[in-house]
Protein backbone atom coordinates (compact mmCIF):
# COMPACT_ATOMS: atom_id res chain seq x y z
CA UNK A 1 0.00 0.00 0.00
CA UNK A 2 0.69 3.35 -0.80
CA UNK A 3 2.55 5.15 2.00
CA UNK A 4 0.51 8.18 2.42
CA UNK A 5 0.86 11.03 5.32
CA UNK A 6 -1.90 13.60 4.74
CA UNK A 7 -2.57 15.30 8.39
CA UNK A 8 1.09 17.30 9.94
CA UNK A 9 1.65 20.81 11.04
CA UNK A 10 4.58 23.59 9.95
CA UNK A 11 5.45 26.73 11.30
CA UNK A 12 2.59 28.39 9.27
CA UNK A 13 0.14 27.14 12.36
CA UNK A 14 1.06 25.29 15.49
CA UNK A 15 4.32 22.61 14.25
CA UNK A 16 7.70 23.05 15.41
CA UNK A 17 9.21 22.84 11.47
CA UNK A 18 9.11 24.34 8.53
CA UNK A 19 7.45 23.00 5.16
CA UNK A 20 10.75 22.39 4.16
CA UNK A 21 12.17 20.33 6.84
CA UNK A 22 8.74 18.66 7.50
CA UNK A 23 9.30 17.44 3.30
CA UNK A 24 12.83 16.44 4.45
CA UNK A 25 11.48 14.45 7.27
CA UNK A 26 8.76 12.73 5.87
CA UNK A 27 10.90 11.42 2.77
CA UNK A 28 13.37 10.10 5.03
CA UNK A 29 10.80 8.44 6.59
CA UNK A 30 9.44 6.71 3.47
CA UNK A 31 6.34 9.49 2.96
CA UNK A 32 5.24 8.67 -1.03
CA UNK A 33 2.08 10.85 -0.98
CA UNK A 34 2.16 14.18 1.45
CA UNK A 35 -0.34 16.78 2.52
CA UNK A 36 0.79 19.91 5.04
CA UNK A 37 -2.46 20.65 6.62
CA UNK A 38 -1.83 23.73 9.03
CA UNK A 39 -4.93 24.50 11.07
CA UNK A 40 -7.39 27.54 9.00
CA UNK A 41 -4.31 28.80 6.94
CA UNK A 42 -3.00 27.80 3.33
CA UNK A 43 0.02 29.91 3.64
CA UNK A 44 2.49 26.95 3.35
CA UNK A 45 1.25 25.72 0.59
CA UNK A 46 3.09 26.67 -2.34
CA UNK A 47 6.27 26.11 -0.23
CA UNK A 48 5.51 22.62 0.75
CA UNK A 49 4.36 21.62 -2.74
CA UNK A 50 7.55 22.31 -3.92
CA UNK A 51 9.43 20.81 -1.36
CA UNK A 52 7.46 17.93 -2.11
CA UNK A 53 8.77 18.00 -5.69
CA UNK A 54 12.06 18.29 -4.26
CA UNK A 55 11.88 15.52 -2.24
CA UNK A 56 10.43 13.35 -4.93
CA UNK A 57 6.92 12.80 -3.28
CA UNK A 58 3.54 13.14 -4.52
CA UNK A 59 1.36 16.32 -2.91
CA UNK A 60 -1.83 16.83 -2.15
CA UNK A 61 -2.74 20.17 -0.77
CA UNK A 62 -4.24 20.64 2.55
CA UNK A 63 -5.46 22.77 5.38
CA UNK A 64 -7.35 21.59 9.03
CA UNK A 65 -10.30 24.05 9.58
CA UNK A 66 -11.79 24.30 13.35
CA UNK A 67 -15.69 24.32 13.12
CA UNK A 68 -18.22 24.30 16.07
CA UNK A 69 -20.76 21.53 15.75
CA UNK A 70 -23.25 20.91 18.78
CA UNK A 71 -21.10 23.20 21.30
CA UNK A 72 -17.60 21.34 20.65
CA UNK A 73 -14.60 21.84 18.32
CA UNK A 74 -14.16 19.23 15.42
CA UNK A 75 -11.71 19.60 12.91
CA UNK A 76 -12.11 19.28 9.20
CA UNK A 77 -9.12 18.39 7.59
CA UNK A 78 -9.39 19.42 3.50
CA UNK A 79 -7.34 18.24 0.89
CA UNK A 80 -6.93 18.03 -3.00
CA UNK A 81 -8.34 21.93 -3.60
CA UNK A 82 -7.18 24.52 -5.32
CA UNK A 83 -5.38 26.85 -3.28
CA UNK A 84 -5.95 30.17 -5.17
CA UNK A 85 -9.64 29.51 -4.37
CA UNK A 86 -10.67 33.03 -3.12
CA UNK A 87 -13.61 31.96 -0.90
CA UNK A 88 -11.21 29.14 0.53
CA UNK A 89 -8.96 31.83 1.79
CA UNK A 90 -11.61 34.26 2.97
CA UNK A 91 -13.50 31.52 4.72
CA UNK A 92 -10.14 30.63 6.35
CA UNK A 93 -8.95 34.46 7.16
CA UNK A 94 -12.33 34.64 8.96
CA UNK A 95 -11.95 31.58 11.05
CA UNK A 96 -7.95 32.78 12.31
CA UNK A 97 -9.80 36.25 13.01
CA UNK A 98 -10.19 36.41 16.79
CA UNK A 99 -7.50 34.19 17.74
CA UNK A 100 -5.47 37.30 19.26
CA UNK A 101 -8.36 38.10 21.73
CA UNK A 102 -8.94 35.02 22.61
CA UNK A 103 -5.04 34.28 22.98
CA UNK A 104 -4.99 37.54 25.50
CA UNK A 105 -8.12 36.33 27.46
CA UNK A 106 -6.13 33.08 27.78
CA UNK A 107 -3.37 35.08 29.38
CA UNK A 108 -5.52 37.33 31.86
CA UNK A 109 -6.90 33.71 33.20
CA UNK A 110 -3.68 32.29 33.40
CA UNK A 111 -2.44 35.53 35.42
CA UNK A 112 -4.91 35.06 37.60
CA UNK A 113 -4.04 31.66 37.79
CA UNK A 114 -0.37 32.85 39.56
CA UNK A 115 1.31 32.36 35.20
CA UNK A 116 2.04 36.03 34.63
CA UNK A 117 3.20 37.02 31.11
CA UNK A 118 1.80 34.01 29.21
CA UNK A 119 0.73 36.27 26.06
CA UNK A 120 3.95 37.54 25.44
CA UNK A 121 5.41 33.98 26.64
CA UNK A 122 3.32 32.35 23.76
CA UNK A 123 3.96 34.33 21.30
CA UNK A 124 8.19 33.56 20.94
CA UNK A 125 6.93 30.50 19.65
CA UNK A 126 4.45 31.67 17.31
CA UNK A 127 5.68 31.72 13.20
CA UNK A 128 2.34 33.41 12.03
CA UNK A 129 1.04 36.37 13.99
CA UNK A 130 -2.13 35.23 12.57
CA UNK A 131 -2.13 32.26 14.34
CA UNK A 132 -1.53 32.23 17.90
CA UNK A 133 -2.68 28.44 19.43
CA UNK A 134 -3.55 26.56 22.35
CA UNK A 135 0.09 24.75 21.36
CA UNK A 136 1.86 28.00 21.76
CA UNK A 137 0.56 28.41 25.25
CA UNK A 138 1.44 24.98 25.99
CA UNK A 139 4.73 25.09 25.39
CA UNK A 140 5.13 28.44 27.24
CA UNK A 141 3.83 26.74 30.56
CA UNK A 142 6.28 23.76 29.56
CA UNK A 143 9.28 26.14 29.30
CA UNK A 144 7.99 28.36 33.06
CA UNK A 145 8.17 24.48 34.51
CA UNK A 146 4.42 24.94 35.22
CA UNK A 147 3.91 21.45 33.80
CA UNK A 148 6.69 18.43 32.50
CA UNK A 149 4.99 17.93 29.12
CA UNK A 150 2.38 19.49 26.65
CA UNK A 151 0.11 16.69 27.28
CA UNK A 152 0.11 17.68 31.02
CA UNK A 153 -0.46 21.08 29.91
CA UNK A 154 -3.78 19.90 28.58
CA UNK A 155 -4.87 17.83 31.31
CA UNK A 156 -4.39 20.47 33.81
CA UNK A 157 -4.68 24.13 31.91
CA UNK A 158 -6.39 25.06 28.13
CA UNK A 159 -9.22 22.91 28.25
CA UNK A 160 -12.71 22.80 29.64
CA UNK A 161 -13.28 23.72 33.23
CA UNK A 162 -9.57 24.38 33.87
CA UNK A 163 -7.61 27.99 33.69
CA UNK A 164 -6.44 29.56 30.60
CA UNK A 165 -9.75 27.78 28.60
CA UNK A 166 -11.56 30.70 26.45
CA UNK A 167 -14.58 29.00 24.31
CA UNK A 168 -14.41 29.96 21.12
CA UNK A 169 -16.97 29.90 18.13
CA UNK A 170 -14.80 28.48 15.46
CA UNK A 171 -16.39 27.94 11.43
CA UNK A 172 -20.09 26.82 10.80
CA UNK A 173 -19.71 22.81 9.42
CA UNK A 174 -21.75 23.65 6.52
CA UNK A 175 -19.06 26.27 5.43
CA UNK A 176 -16.25 24.39 5.90
CA UNK A 177 -17.13 21.73 3.72
CA UNK A 178 -18.39 23.73 1.36
CA UNK A 179 -15.35 26.08 1.46
CA UNK A 180 -13.43 22.94 0.55
CA UNK A 181 -15.88 21.28 -2.12
CA UNK A 182 -16.60 24.69 -3.29
CA UNK A 183 -12.33 24.29 -4.17
CA UNK A 184 -12.58 21.40 -5.81
CA UNK A 185 -11.12 19.75 -2.65
CA UNK A 186 -12.37 16.56 -0.45
CA UNK A 187 -13.44 17.45 3.43
CA UNK A 188 -12.65 14.70 5.90
CA UNK A 189 -13.60 14.38 9.84
CA UNK A 190 -10.22 14.57 11.20
CA UNK A 191 -9.20 12.29 13.99
CA UNK A 192 -12.91 11.22 15.16
CA UNK A 193 -12.15 9.34 18.31
CA UNK A 194 -10.89 12.84 20.41
CA UNK A 195 -14.22 14.28 20.05
CA UNK A 196 -16.42 13.90 23.67
CA UNK A 197 -19.72 13.34 21.76
CA UNK A 198 -22.81 10.87 22.50
CA UNK A 199 -23.39 8.82 20.28
CA UNK A 200 -26.37 10.47 19.29
CA UNK A 201 -24.28 13.71 18.40
CA UNK A 202 -21.89 11.71 16.75
CA UNK A 203 -24.13 10.16 14.39
CA UNK A 204 -25.68 14.11 13.67
CA UNK A 205 -22.09 14.62 12.89
CA UNK A 206 -21.52 12.04 10.43
CA UNK A 207 -24.92 12.50 9.38
CA UNK A 208 -25.17 16.56 8.96
CA UNK A 209 -21.43 16.16 6.95
CA UNK A 210 -22.34 13.77 4.65
CA UNK A 211 -24.98 15.96 3.74
CA UNK A 212 -23.54 19.04 3.03
CA UNK A 213 -21.05 17.42 0.69
CA UNK A 214 -18.51 15.72 2.96
CA UNK A 215 -16.63 12.60 1.68
CA UNK A 216 -13.84 11.37 3.83
CA UNK A 217 -13.02 10.44 7.89
CA UNK A 218 -9.40 9.90 9.12
CA UNK A 219 -9.24 6.31 10.02
CA UNK A 220 -5.54 5.37 11.01
CA UNK A 221 -4.10 8.98 12.73
CA UNK A 222 -1.39 9.16 15.49
CA UNK A 223 -4.41 9.73 18.20
CA UNK A 224 -6.13 6.38 16.84
CA UNK A 225 -5.83 3.31 19.29
CA UNK A 226 -5.97 0.52 17.31
CA UNK A 227 -9.97 -0.33 18.69
CA UNK A 228 -10.77 3.41 17.59
CA UNK A 229 -9.48 2.98 13.94
CA UNK A 230 -11.55 -0.70 13.47
CA UNK A 231 -14.41 1.45 14.73
CA UNK A 232 -14.33 4.48 12.47
CA UNK A 233 -13.36 1.71 9.87
CA UNK A 234 -17.01 0.47 10.31
CA UNK A 235 -18.24 4.58 10.44
CA UNK A 236 -16.62 5.11 6.99
CA UNK A 237 -18.19 1.98 5.30
CA UNK A 238 -21.55 2.81 7.39
CA UNK A 239 -21.70 6.38 6.05
CA UNK A 240 -19.87 5.31 2.58
CA UNK A 241 -17.25 7.69 3.18
CA UNK A 242 -13.42 7.52 2.03
CA UNK A 243 -10.61 6.63 4.81
CA UNK A 244 -7.80 8.55 5.31
CA UNK A 245 -4.62 8.41 6.88
CA UNK A 246 -2.15 11.21 8.91
CA UNK A 247 0.19 11.34 11.45
CA UNK A 248 -0.63 14.75 12.88
CA UNK A 249 2.64 15.28 13.30
CA UNK A 250 3.52 18.88 14.83
CA UNK A 251 7.44 18.40 16.52
CA UNK A 252 10.32 16.06 17.15
CA UNK A 253 9.67 16.94 20.51
CA UNK A 254 6.11 16.40 21.36
CA UNK A 255 4.36 13.71 18.67
CA UNK A 256 4.35 10.38 19.25
CA UNK A 257 3.85 9.75 15.56
CA UNK A 258 6.30 10.29 13.42
CA UNK A 259 5.53 11.12 9.62
CA UNK A 260 4.77 8.28 7.46
CA UNK A 261 4.75 5.97 10.65
CA UNK A 262 1.34 4.82 10.82
CA UNK A 263 -0.37 1.30 10.47
CA UNK A 264 -1.84 0.63 7.60
CA UNK A 265 -5.62 1.63 6.33
CA UNK A 266 -7.99 -1.41 6.61
CA UNK A 267 -7.78 -3.16 2.92
CA UNK A 268 -11.25 -3.00 2.93
CA UNK A 269 -11.64 0.28 2.70
CA UNK A 270 -11.79 3.65 0.35
CA UNK A 271 -8.57 5.32 0.69
CA UNK A 272 -9.00 9.35 -0.57
CA UNK A 273 -6.78 9.44 -2.32
CA UNK A 274 -8.06 7.22 -5.26
CA UNK A 275 -11.28 9.60 -5.26
CA UNK A 276 -8.40 12.21 -5.09
CA UNK A 277 -6.15 10.81 -7.82
CA UNK A 278 -6.25 13.92 -10.33
CA UNK A 279 -5.60 16.26 -7.97
CA UNK A 280 -2.50 14.76 -6.98
CA UNK A 281 0.45 16.96 -7.85
P1 LIG B 1 -6.45 25.76 19.20
O1 LIG B 1 -6.68 25.64 17.72
O2 LIG B 1 -5.76 27.03 19.59
O3 LIG B 1 -7.67 25.48 20.02
O4 LIG B 1 -5.38 24.63 19.58
C1 LIG B 1 -5.65 23.29 19.30
C2 LIG B 1 -4.34 22.51 19.26
O5 LIG B 1 -3.91 22.22 20.57
C3 LIG B 1 -4.48 21.16 18.59
O6 LIG B 1 -4.38 21.26 17.20
C4 LIG B 1 -3.31 20.42 19.16
O7 LIG B 1 -2.13 20.77 18.47
C5 LIG B 1 -3.23 20.97 20.56
N1 LIG B 1 -3.91 20.08 21.54
C6 LIG B 1 -5.20 20.08 21.90
N2 LIG B 1 -5.45 19.12 22.82
C7 LIG B 1 -4.26 18.50 23.04
C8 LIG B 1 -3.82 17.43 23.89
N3 LIG B 1 -4.66 16.80 24.70
N4 LIG B 1 -2.52 17.08 23.82
C9 LIG B 1 -1.65 17.71 23.02
N5 LIG B 1 -2.00 18.71 22.20
C10 LIG B 1 -3.28 19.11 22.22
MN1 LIG C 1 -2.37 21.52 16.39
MN1 LIG D 1 -6.89 18.43 14.96
MN1 LIG E 1 -3.93 18.46 13.27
Amino acid sequence: MLNADLHCHSTVSDGTLTPEALAERASRNGVELWALTDHDEIGGQQRALQAARQQGMKYLTGTEISVTFAGQTVHIVGLGFDHHDSTLAEGLRRTRGGRGERAQEMSEQLAKAGIPGAYQGALKYVGNPELISRTHFARFLVETGACRDTSEVFRKYLTEGKPGFVPHRWAHLRDAVQWIAGAGGMAIIAHPARYGFTPNEEYALFTEFKAHGGRGVEVVTGSHSTQEAARYAETALEFGLAASRGSDFHSPDESHTDLGALPWLPGRLTPVWEWLADRIQ
